[in-house]
């Protein structure tokens, strides 16, 4: 079989097993079955696949067709044009948590963001994206989950920023030694009865409580200590979750200014909070 037979077959097995995204994925698991690039792949269609070449797609086809992510199987995942090792120790990060990475961009421009924290930071995409735009920024990175900033760590050694980017074990903001300018956070936010044990990922990562918005709402207990005047805080939230979102914040800063804005699929996504010289002092 060649290999343009190959991909073909493999996008047809997993789009016929509902698989959304079947033409990307059929090929993420060809390149990673011959251990070749996606030019090479493409310029070597009309190759035969040798026996063992081919028993290795069909392995990794049927993984995928039991439901284990692309991205665990490949251990690679694409964010903000970079590629991040992920394992399930970590959450695949999301297309939608891009949007926080150009949320902070933007208000980099007007402002100097000297330190800064990630907050859940996962396999640390958002952190890592952060550190290689704002070479002058130092950035805090936290997580509870221990395994979890062990794949933070090869993270920030295979893109040369581990001087630079602070990992810390413990609950939101409390490892953070220092007040920061920008808080970034992708916390959990799935409602736990929407968990279904079927999921690869890990819970913790998932679970937001009975509401979806409990860690969010202790991380937003904590923000006025964590957070210097005029300060920015940016969160990632679930379909939903803007109006409990902004009135917890309502009811810790009653004049910082709230905005939300929505992401590709119009699902409201990013709130920010911005607080103004006088509130950060009063909050903190
Ligand atoms: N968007 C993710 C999902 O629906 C949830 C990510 C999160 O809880 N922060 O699977």
């Amino acid at each position: 079989m060649t290999l343009k037979t190959a991909l073909r077959r493999a996008r047809d097995t997993l789009a016929g097993s509902g698989i959304e995204d079947a033409p990307l994925e059929g090929e993420l698991l060809l390149k990673y079955a011959l251990n070749i690039s996606r030019t090479r792949l493409y310029t070597e269609l009309e190759r035969e696949l040798s026996p063992r070449e081919e028993e290795t797609l069909w392995r990794l086809v049927e993984r995928r067709r039991n439901g284990e992510p692309t991205a665990y199987i490949t251990t690679s995942r694409e964010f903000y044009g970079l590629d991040f090792y992920v394992d399930p120790r970590v959450l695949i990060p999301r297309p939608e948590s891009e949007l926080l990475v150009e949320a902070a961009l933007k208000l980099a421009q007007n402002r100097h963001l000297s330190a800064i924290a990630d907050i859940g930071t996962g396999c640390v995409a958002i952190a890592v994206s952060l550190a290689l735009e704002l070479p002058e920024a130092k950035i805090y990175a936290t997580d509870i989950s221990a395994p979890a900033l062990e794949v933070a760590g090869i993270n920030c050694r295979k893109h040369g920023v581990a001087d630079r980017v602070h990992l810390l074990q413990g609950d939101m903001l409390t490892p953070i030694p220092e007040p920061v300018e920008l808080i970034v956070a992708n916390l959990p936010y799935v409602e736990k009865s929407e968990l279904t044990p079927l999921r690869f990922e890990p819970r913790l990562a998932l679970d937001g409580g009975a509401e979806g918005t409990e860690r969010i709402g202790q991380l937003c207990r904590q923000v006025g200590a964590g957070l210097k005047s005029g300060g920015c805080l940016l969160l990632e939230i679930g379909q939903g979750q803007e109006n409990a979102v902004t009135s917890f914040l309502r009811r810790f800063f009653p004049e910082g200014e709230i905005e939300v804005a929505p992401d590709l699929s119009g699902i409201e996504r990013v709130i920010s909070l911005s607080l103004t010289s006088s509130q950060a002092r009063v909050a903190r």
